[in-house]
This record gives structure tokens, C-alpha cells and sequence, in this order.
């Protein structure tokens, strides 16, 4: 490596900033928001270069800033390399052309894991390059330890192969031209570089996803794989801020600080990550029953639909305008103590208004297990997959004897969630989040109950003694 003397440092610096920080950001819901704190964001944005086996590529405007910062390093390696043998302008180009083909390395690198996650059965969203190098978002993690092994292993295997294969060629290209023959030394020592550093065994790096993989196929619980991984991305990350600052009092300037500033993005994202294991434990941990509220009233039977559509005016007479309004409660149907049924709004929309005083709700009902309804001691994590499944802004909650006992919605259970977290959710947010019938914050925990389950850390069908007349959950 002697060639790369004097900047030999930097570019390798460089290429470990090039490691793409969040690695794959398998969907938005990993990188849980923690009001006041900065967390990883998966980059999404950006244009569209071309598509890859259905996959978008695409570029972050932030990738140019990088883009220039790597052709400048390479522009005054070069200068000291190539003295005599190039003209100013032309070492130039050489140093863009670097850089641009190190960009092509990245987005290979991106592709393993892309490819293999493809053949694996999940979806790849977006390839994009930014500051940091490049990140691949899948739609969703492996369902096995093999599979997320395979996933992991594969771009650093594709760069070190990369890598390897230019080292081979080094020589003969330099026969050609010592230019080319210097551009491919120093892209085999920027591949090689890239795979070695993303085998580092901490999240989100490669191998930190490796080592979870590993741990998870050994004690068959992905949860375990994630701490352990965390653990050693934790003791990773602040190695890299502690000789990120001995480097920068020394004088070590910008690769200290890159040292230091991946050492803050691995510290951010071990953080999210136990953050996700916190959720789960609080969807396993946490029954329908604790959370559920009361969004339904009961009418009698024997209630005209006059008094219905009085009853429904009377709710739309308020500061609420029934385009943002919530969702209305439902009306459940009680006949002599018994349930009947539930009745919505439509025989209003239907019947003339003269029909309104000899019609009663009882003659329009629809029965009570056409709602989507749980289990009151069923855990939360089911109640999200129910959700999620019916597609219904709210479910019904049953009593162990099949009996409506409350309801439940989205908010309610994020909120519940975050609260059991240490976290209170402003009133206006969760408000917003019910006229919408989303989770706040675009906390989707159905996405992370679907992880649970894929994870085997949880029983997709299990019916628990107090499910009610709940539909099982089919497995995922
Ligand atoms: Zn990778």
C-alpha cells in the first residue's frame, strides 16, 4: 500500500465514511422518533437515476457534497502520484473519474445486499447514495437467521471480492497506462477497505448485523441477536468517538472527527434499536384490556330512527365539522339487556325521511362480529396485527364471555405504548392522529408486531383462554 502513502490515511477515511451509517434501514418504523433527541432517518428522497431489477436508484442531494470532498482527496493524492506524468487539468478529471467509480463500488455493494434480499422474498424499496455512502431500504427484515445472514454477508462480500479482483489487475492495467494502473490500485484499497469496515460486529454496520444474525441462529431468539449486536456497536462506537478525539487533539483533524461523528451515528443507532426492543417488549407485555377505552354507545332496540338521526346531529353540532371530525362512536344495539347488533348511519342515507318515525334501529342491524374485534386479554402486539388486518380505524374489545367491553385505536395504542416508555404524547398529536386514523408520529406498530412474529417471538395463532370470539390472527 505504499503507493497510497501520505493520503493513504485520509482515503481511508473516506471510505469508511463511504460505509453507509444506517446500513439498511429495513422501513421507517426501526428508526423510532424520540421527541428531543435526534435519531437515523432513512433517506428516501432524492432523484431517480434508473432502476436495477425494479429497484430505484436514487442520489440525495447531500451525495454531491461528498462527491467533491472525495475528488478533492483524490486530486491531491494524485498530484503527488502523478507529478510529471499529468497536467493539472487532466488529474482532475482522473480524481472525479475515481470518485465517481468508488460512487459505481458503493452502489455494487448495495446491490449485494439488495439481490440477496430479493431472493430472499423481501422487497428492496430504494437504493440511495448520500453522505454517507449508500443505504438500501428493504421493506422488511428476514424472516429467518439464514436469510438475514445471507442479506448481511453480501455487499461486504461483493466489495472485498471487488477489491481483491483490482488488486489482481493492478499490474497488468498499469502496463496500459501507470494512470489507470494507479486508479485501479486505489480502488482495490478503497473496496477492500469498504467491505473490512462494514464487517465491523457493530449495528448497523454489516457485521453487526452478522453477529446478530449468528447469535439468532444459535439461541434461536432474534431479540438476543439484537442486544448482543447493540452491545458491540455500543462499545464500537465509543472506541471510534474516544480515538476520534485523541486523533483531533493530536491533530489529527478530519479523520478524527469522521471517527467521531460515526461513533455519534452508531451510538444514535444503537439507541433506536433498543428503543424497537423496548416496543416489543411493551406489545408482548401490555393486554388489550389495560389500554382499550369506551368509543361506542348502546341504544335500545326499540329507538326510532327519528331520535338516530337526531342523536347524530346533536354529535355534529360542536366545534368538530364531520369532514375532520374522529371517527364517530359506534352504536351498539341492546334489546332488553341483550345484544342485538350495531347500527351505522346507513338506513338514514337509505330511507325516506318520512319512514324515519316507524322504523326502528332493530330492523337494520347488522350483527355485532361484522366489527373486527379482540380478545381483552389478547396482547397488544395481536391487537396491531388486527388492525392492521381489517383495515378499520377501531376494534372491538370482548370480554372473555364474547361481550363488547371496550374498544381500541390506533392512537390509543401508540399512546399507551410511548406512555409505558416514559413518553407522553401531546394531546393535539394523538387528536390529529385519530381524525386520520393513523399511529402518531409515524410510529407503525404493526410493522413491528409483523417483525415480532417473523422473528418467532411470538405465536402468530396462538388463542389465549381470554380471546374471545376474537378471529385468530393468521400467521404472516
Ligand atoms: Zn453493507
Amino acid at each position: 500500500m505504499s503507493s497510497v502513502t501520505g493520503s493513504g490515511a485520509k482515503t481511508r477515511a473516506w471510505a469508511a465514511v463511504l460505509s453507509r451509517i444506517p446500513t439498511y434501514a429495513p422501513g421507517k418504523a426501526w428508526g423510532l422518533p424520540h421527541p428531543g433527541e435526534r435519531t437515523l432517518k432513512p433517506v428516501s428522497e432524492g432523484w431517480q437515476l434508473l432502476k436495477i431489477r425494479g429497484i430505484p436508484v436514487r442520489i440525495h442531494p447531500s451525495w454531491f457534497v461528498i462527491l467533491l470532498l472525495v475528488t478533492l482527496a483524490l486530486e491531491r493524492s494524485y498530484r503527488s502520484q502523478l507529478a510529471g506524468q499529468l497536467g493539472t487539468t487532466p488529474i482532475w478529471f482522473v480524481a472525479l473519474a475515481t470518485a465517481l467509480l468508488l460512487f459505481v463500488s458503493v452502489l455494487l455493494h448495495e446491490l449485494g445486499h439488495s439481490l440477496v434480499a430479493l431472493a430472499q422474498g423481501v422487497k428492496v424499496r430504494s437504493i440511495t447514495l448520500f453522505l454517507l455512502g449508500g443505504v438500501a431500504s428493504v421493506e422488511r427484515e428476514c424472516a429467518t437467521a439464514r436469510g438475514a445472514l445471507l442479506v448481511a454477508a453480501a455487499g461486504p462480500a461483493v466489495s472485498l471480492l471487488l477489491g481483491a479482483a483490482l488488486w489482481q489487475g493492478r499490474h497488468a492495467v498499469s502496463h496500459l497506462s501507470p494512470v489507470l494502473g494507479q486508479m485501479v490500485l486505489d480502488l482495490a484499497v478503497l473496496n477492500l477497505t469498504l467491505g473490512l469496515f462494514n464487517l465491523l460486529p457493530g449495528l448497523p454496520l454489516d457485521g453487526g448485523l452478522i453477529v446478530k444474525a449468528l447469535v439468532w441462529q444459535i439461541s434461536g431468539s432474534q431479540r438476543r441477536g439484537i442486544e448482543v449486536a447493540n452491545a458491540s456497536g455500543r462499545f464500537l462506537s465509543w472506541l471510534a468517538i474516544g480515538l476520534g478525539s485523541y486523533l483531533l487533539l493530536r491533530g489529527g483533524g478530519i479523520s478524527g472527527a469522521w471517527l467521531m461523528l460515526l461513533g455519534w451515528f452508531g451510538l444514535g443507532a444503537a439507541r433506536s434499536q433498543q428503543q424497537l426492543l423496548q416496543v416489543q417488549r411493551v406489545l408482548r407485555d401490555l393486554s388489550v384490556k389495560e389500554v382499550a377505552q369506551r368509543r361506542f354507545r348502546v341504544l335500545e332496540a326499540s329507538t326510532s330512527l327519528r331520535q338516530l338521526s337526531e342523536m347524530r346531529l346533536r354529535e355534529f353540532i360542536g366545534p368538530q365539522t364531520p369532514k375532520d371530525a374522529p371517527p364517530p362512536d359506534w352504536l351498539l344495539v341492546c334489546d332488553r339487556g341483550r345484544w342485538k347488533g350495531v347500527i351505522d348511519d346507513t338506513p338514514l342515507q337509505e330511507l325516506p325521511v318520512q319512514r324515519w318515525d316507524v322504523e326502528r334501529v332493530s330492523d337494520h342491524l347488522r350483527p355485532l362480529d361484522s366489527l373486527p374485534s379482540i380478545g381483552e386479554s389478547d396482547p397488544l402486539w395481536k391487537a396491531a396485527l388486527r388492525l392492521e388486518e381489517s383495515g378499520a380505524p377501531r376494534l372491538l374489545v370482548l370480554s372473555p364471555a364474547g361481550l363488547p367491553s371496550g374498544t381500541l385505536e390506533k392512537p390509543e395504542l401508540a399512546e399507551a405504548v410511548m406512555q409505558r416508555m416514559g413518553l407522553r404524547l401531546p394531546p393535539e398529536m394523538v387528536a390529529m392522529a385519530r381524525r386520520q386514523g393513523t399511529y402518531p408520529l409515524g410510529l407503525n406498530l404493526a410493522q413491528v408486531a409483523q417483525g415480532m412474529v417473523a422473528a418467532g417471538e411470538v405465536a402468530p395463532a396462538g388463542s389465549g383462554p381470554g380471546s374471545g370470539r376474537s378471529r385468530p390472527v393468521p400467521p404472516l
